[in-house]
């Protein structure tokens, strides 16, 4: 019965709770004990808040028995990265520098979900800032990919793709600067939407580089994200970068899961040479079932890609050095007073502070674009790379001429282990380099499951890319693509996945194995106590 309920999709749990087979409390309940079975293992989220969850989910199940006209979604219970300011519950972006960081109010997103009477289960792991592909630089140890407990479930949203694919939620929330929606979802065999930039609110998401960030979902199938996205989306007058248009009809076409007579271009730039061949042999099978379904399938180039990644690592860098400068230790957050120094000056502060708070991925990409940005730089630099990304729009701009929507392999490769990458950057960085372009031109992107790899036996994804505000369109190829995939695997491809996903009693060999867990344990019962204590 329980896990009848952590195994429903976010649809399924609405339509149960409105027909009052199950309460708003029961529901909750149930992905709380499957966060007390397996997160000691995937190491999902940084904070639980049960007493929180289970509060709304009562209030929620009082007015529904008084015959209110809820949302839809009331009483579906919902992870949260913790990159979301959330009002009373710890907010730490995955940083030494905010631990123990209490907001004082809830970011839109946080605030859209409250209003919608969603439970809000806890908050996700994270990269520090949202800097990585992997988890691994978050201050507080890795997330593990509830496919393999020894891989990475991508970054740097890796805690709300792990939760949500080990069913200790059924949605999430996830925020997308270069891919961190979309890659994480491509490695945990779940569907991640990155939405329009300005589709989403950003007031309250702790900024990483303001033009590229963008909030979305993160859910286990296409009708779900559109029923979350229908949530969130939507104009917010305290976001001055945020679209003032209705949200588009995602949930529509999401029911209509429709292609016959679409245009589809395959970007030739992403794929080929590169990526894994387990990911390319699924790519081209699912761009195949898109023909089957009636899609005209073109082969498109954008030539300026080729730059995306070059350009993206000075302008997020620029953008990121001046957003964490208010990291300063005088107003909130961590506070070091450096050592033998006995009148300490406001900077000898800062600077303690700084170099205590910040881990060795967010020190790197702050002195990137310090020098990016500085005179006599900022031309050769964060110039031509702006320059960079008007040749990219550009080349969407002409591709979105000819198709309907793009589509692409997500990631270059599946899931990779922990360990494996985190001292290489740029064997990071090119984690992305299929998920970047989206970012740098503010167009919406999807990416859903498209099978496992043969050499690896890991889910891969399929990427789709739509012009800016028009969303529905990944949400209607994304619903026929995956009722095609869900066909010919007899089921969705979750269902595939190993023993932690349908046995919570075969966990203790995974957990035991793991050398990385012991330093995450201790890093997170820190967090647990909410206090900081340290010099
Ligand atoms: N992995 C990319 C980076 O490190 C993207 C991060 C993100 O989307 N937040 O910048």
């Amino acid at each position: 019965m329980t896990s009848d309920i952590t195994r429903a999709s976010a649809a399924e749990l609405a339509d149960r709770l409105s027909r009052k087979e199950i309460s708003a409390v029961e529901a909750t309940q149930a992905h709380l004990d499957r966060i007390d079975a397996v997160d000691g293992s995937v190491r999902a989220f940084l904070h639980v808040d049960a007493r929180g969850a289970l509060a709304t989910a009562r209030d929620i199940d009082q007015r529904r028995m008084a015959g209110e006209d809820l949302h839809v979604l009331a009483g579906v219970p919902i992870a949260v990265k913790d990159i979301a300011t959330t009002k009373g519950m710890p907010t730490t972006a995955g940083s030494r520098i905010l631990e123990g960081w209490i907001p004082p109010y809830d970011a839109t997103v946080v605030a859209r979900l409250k209003a919608a009477g969603m439970p809000i289960l806890g908050k996700t792991n994270m990269d520090e800032f949202a800097m990585g592909s992997s988890t691994e630089h978050s201050a507080f140890g890795p997330s593990h990919n509830p496919w393999d407990l020894e891989r990475i479930p991508g970054g740097s949203g890796g805690g709300s793709s792990a939760a949500v694919a080990s069913y200790q939620a059924p949605l999430a929330i996830g925020t997308d600067t270069g891919g961190s929606i979309r890659q994480p979802a491509a490695v945990t065999g779940t569907v991640g939407t990155k939405p329009t930039y300005g589709g989403v609110s950003r007031y309250g998401l702790i900024a990483l580089a303001s033009s590229l960030d963008q909030a979305g979902p993160v859910t286990r199938t296409v009708l779900d994200a559109a029923l979350l996205h229908s949530v969130i989306g939507g104009y917010d007058p305290m976001d001055s970068t945020s679209i003032n248009a209705p949200v588009p009809p995602v949930l529509e076409a999401a029911r209509r899961a429709d292609v016959k007579g679409m245009r589809i271009g395959v970007v030739k730039e992403l794929g080929g040479e590169g990526y894994q061949q387990g990911v390319r042999a699924r790519f081209e099978e699912s761009v195949q079932l898109l023909v089957d379904a009636g899609a005209e399938v073109v082969e498109v180039s954008c030539p300026s890609f080729e730059y995306a990644l070059a350009a993206y690592y000075l302008i997020l860098p620029s953008e990121a050095s001046s957003n964490l400068a208010k990291f300063d230790a005088m107003r909130y957050g961590l506070r070091v007073l450096p050592e033998g120094v006995d009148d300490p000056s406001a900077e000898q502060v800062m600077a303690a502070s700084r170099d205590a708070g910040f881990g060795d991925e967010v020190k790197r990409r702050i002195i990137l674009g310090t020098y990016a940005l500085s005179s006599g730089y900022y031309d050769a630099y964060y110039g031509s790379a702006q320059k960079v990304r008007t040749l990219i729009s550009r080349d969407f701009a002409a591709a979105f001429d000819q198709v309907d929507v793009l589509v692409s392999p997500t990631t270059p490769t599946t899931a990779f282990k922990i360990g494996e990458k985190v001292d290489n950057p740029l064997a990071m960085y090119l984690n992305d380099i299929a998920t970047i372009p989206a970012n740098l031109a503010g167009i919406p992107g999807m990416s859903l499951p498209s099978g496992l790899a043969d050499e690896d036996g890991l889910p891969t994804g399929i990427q789709i890319l739509a012009p800016a505000t028009k969303d529905e369109r990944l949400y209607g190829v994304g619903a026929a693509l995956e009722a095609a995939l869900n066909r010919r695997w007899g089921g969705p491809l979750l269902a595939k996945a190993p023993e932690l996903l349908t046995n919570t009693t075969g966990l203790s060999t995974h957990a035991t194995g793991l050398s990385t867990t012991a330093l995450s344990t201790t890093a997170l019962s820190t967090t647990a106590n909410g206090r900081e204590v340290r010099s």
